[in-house]
């Protein structure tokens, strides 16, 4: 916890670069064969091809910058006939400060092999947000707020994201912070409602407004009037921002053929 608190102080850092795995990773899922053949190279076209995504090196081949930063750890105890038994419940972010995030839980007796646990369950669950200019008061068309209001909700806890002009920052409570800081969302306003001192549903609420951010059907017109691009930018958190162009998906730089 200290050590989270000081990170934040500390302000952004750069991505943490973690060590790919080891090549001699044996996929035993189709998209995970895929992605080792380099029949597919980015995180989006493996999301769009609709196959489950059930292998955390899929992720660290994609998206092999990635950060994670953990939001809860919760002491769960029970008697047994042979004394107390304690487990850790621990809740983690995970993202690429750049359009793709993924939250995920584990539980286990010890903290750090529940925390690998639980980052190797967020990589599973991650999904590619949309963002662009929603804020009528800004306009700018860059890609650094959600593009409409989104809302989700977890338990009793429910919230709502609306577009903020640039500048403004996380205008959030702290878990939320994280979560969209990974996703690469740097203005918004939030609106909770609920007991959102339940770190885990308020954690949980965010995610899924998220996801209702990635499933919704945006129009070309809007595409273009809010410049929404759905993904990467490509681009690190801290340059400039680049108007983007009109497409719905950025391509990746591509080697001329
Ligand atoms: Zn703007």
């Amino acid at each position: 916890m200290v050590a989270n608190r000081r990170r934040q102080q500390r302000g952004r850092r750069p991505a943490q670069k973690r060590e790919r795995r080891p090549v001699e990773w044996d996929p035993k899922t189709k998209l995970g064969r895929m992605v080792k053949g380099g029949k597919i190279t980015s995180m989006s076209d493996a999301l769009r091809t609709g196959l489950p995504l059930r292998e955390p090196e899929i992720v660290d081949i994609l998206l092999p910058e990635t950060d994670d930063e953990v939001i809860d750890v919760n002491m769960v105890q029970r008697m047994t006939d042979s004394g107390r038994r304690v487990k850790f419940l621990i809740t983690v972010v995970v993202g690429n400060n750049d359009g793709y995030v993924g939250l995920g839980q584990a539980k286990g007796k010890e903290v750090g092999s529940s925390i690998r646990k639980a980052i190797e369950n967020a990589k599973l669950n991650m999904i590619e947000i949309k963002r662009g200019c929603g804020s009528w008061e800004c306009g700018c068309r860059k890609a650094h707020t959600v593009p409409f209001t989104i809302k989700g909700k977890s338990g009793s806890v429910e919230i709502m994201f609306k577009p903020a002009p640039q500048g403004i920052g996380l205008a959030t409570g702290e878990v939320a912070k994280k979560i969209l800081r990974l996703a690469g969302v740097k203005d918004c306003w939030a609106f909770t409602s609920g007991k959102t001192k339940t770190t885990v549903n308020y954690a949980k609420a965010v995610f899924n407004a998220l996801k209702e951010n990635t499933q919704m059907r945006v129009m070309n017109s809007e595409i273009n009037k809010i410049g929404i691009i759905s993904g990467s930018l490509g681009i690190t958190a801290e340059t400039e921002q680049p108007t983007p162009p009109g497409t719905e998906q950025p391509t990746p730089p591509q080697e001329a053929k």
